[in-house]
């Protein structure tokens, strides 16, 4: 019998802001600078401007230079001038204390010649990145040309992550070793790692949302990670009407009832408990001024759908949360954006907070979960609320993301 014995590999070193130097270097960065304007193009929600505040300032107090670059909407390849970077450049400016310098150009002469003379401690925003139709495409010659701009690439824009763009990931190739993750994108993978790969037991995962077709991947990934699953919001109907309940009106997909009883099987054989409502608040409406009860999940009647979760489901959920040492949110467990059926993803929140406070590590996100937890003042409660919808729903669903791997290859 032959016995092959494989050297044993250590895990890569993440490369991070930490372990390099900026010392007189200029640092490209890319960032997610994809804010709202109003109508007279200002800044609306700063918010991912000031996410990459620390990233910045680091730098530039490590010695070294900063070469910005973004996307802004969703110019397709054309010049857009309602969508120019040169907006936001003042806004960009008043939250680094930085003035900086806004270059009408992405790739090109003008471009060239002001990130090869910046000095140590200034600061360039380069134009949209989708005024190229390249960037899209990860064109090989475009991300070349990008790269030329900077002596250190930074990817700090995990929402984009997921994308295989030119600035996102192709980029990342002629830099080498020159190359590591900014402190949002390395916040991002310690949160996910935390509760994917290193979550102290019990761990529990709170999945709501409207419908289970569009959460099938990362329930089918997060089963053997978690002890506990908990099913809430419209997702739940389809469940309790594979289950042989009656769900009136409600969100059902019909198509996914067998889908819904493997989920279950499988939940089983990983020794996940579900826990599914067992009352739900039903609606003769779908509108704020709806007549309402409290109905058992299994009989709702004709012309009644559910839309909130019960009470007696709400003190289920929250002793679980409770005693749950890692928790996962992703998805309001009602229609939360009407204020009638609304509780039940606020008793979340403050079940999750409560569990926080004692110890245990939350993380909010994926998807519109955000939103949810924005709304009611959750976000600064939790330990961690993702900044990437489509990315984190990505992260955990398991997929390897290209803003990641093109860093870690
Ligand atoms: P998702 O993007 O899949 O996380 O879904 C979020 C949406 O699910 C929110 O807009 C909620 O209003 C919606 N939702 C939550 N519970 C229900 C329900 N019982 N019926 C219909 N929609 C729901």
């Amino acid at each position: 019998m032959f016995c092959v014995i494989l050297p044993r590999l250590n895990p890569p070193i993440m490369r991070t802001l930490q372990n390099t130097s900026f010392e007189n270097k200029t640092a490209l960065i890319r960032v997610d600078f994809n804010v709202p304007l109003n109508e007279n193009n200002e800044v609306s929600d700063s918010s991912r401007i000031e996410a990459a505040k620390p990233t910045i300032l680091h730098i530039l107090e490590q010695g070294g230079s900063v070469v910005l670059m973004s996307h802004l909407g969703r110019p397709k390849g054309q010049v857009k001038p309602e969508l120019s970077l040169g907006h936001i450049s003042s806004e960009v400016s008043n939250i680094l204390g930085v003035e900086v310098n806004f270059i009408d150009e992405t790739i090109g002469q003008k471009a060239k010649d002001a990130c090869g003379q910046i000095s140590q401690g200034e600061v360039i925003l380069l134009e949209n990145l989708r005024f190229h139709a390249e960037e899209e495409a990860g064109d090989q010659a475009f991300a070349k040309q990008l790269a030329e701009l900077g002596d250190i690439y930074v990817n700090d824009a995990f929402g984009t992550a997921h994308r295989a763009h030119a600035s996102t990931a192709i980029i990342a190739q002629f830099f080498e070793q020159n190359k590591c993750f900014g402190f949002l994108m390395e916040k991002e993978i310690t949160a996910t790692k935390k509760v994917l790969e290193e979550g102290e037991a019990p761990v529990t995962a709170i999945m709501g949302g409207s419908k289970v077709s569009t959460k099938i991947t990362i329930i089918e990934n997060i089963l053997p990670k978690i002890d506990h699953l908990i099913v809430g919001g419209g997702m739940t109907y389809t469940f309790i009407k594979a289950l042989g309940g009656s769900v009136g009106n409600s969100i059902c997909e019909e198509d996914k009832l067998d889908l819904a009883l493997s989920i279950l099987d499988k939940a089983k054989a990983n020794n996940v408990q579900v826990h599914l409502p067992v009352d739900v608040i039903i609606a003769d409406d779908f509108s704020v001024e709806a007549n309402t009860r409290v109905c058992d999940v299994n009989e709702i009647p004709a012309g009644w759908e559910g839309l909130d979760a019960g009470p007696a489901t709400i003190e289920q959920f929250s002793q679980v949360i409770a005693d749950s040492k890692t928790i996962l949110w992703n998805g309001p467990v009602g229609v939360f954006e009407m204020s009638t059926f609304a509780k039940g993803t606020i008793a979340i929140g403050e079940a999750v907070d409560t569990a926080t406070q004692a110890g245990a590590f939350s993380l909010v996100g994926g998807g519109d979960s955000v939103a949810a937890v924005k709304q009611f003042g959750f976000d600064q409660k939790v330990s961690y609320v993702s900044t990437g919808g489509g990315a984190m729903l990505e992260s955990l669903e398991g997929k390897t993301l290209p803003g990641i791997a093109a860093i870690l290859s």
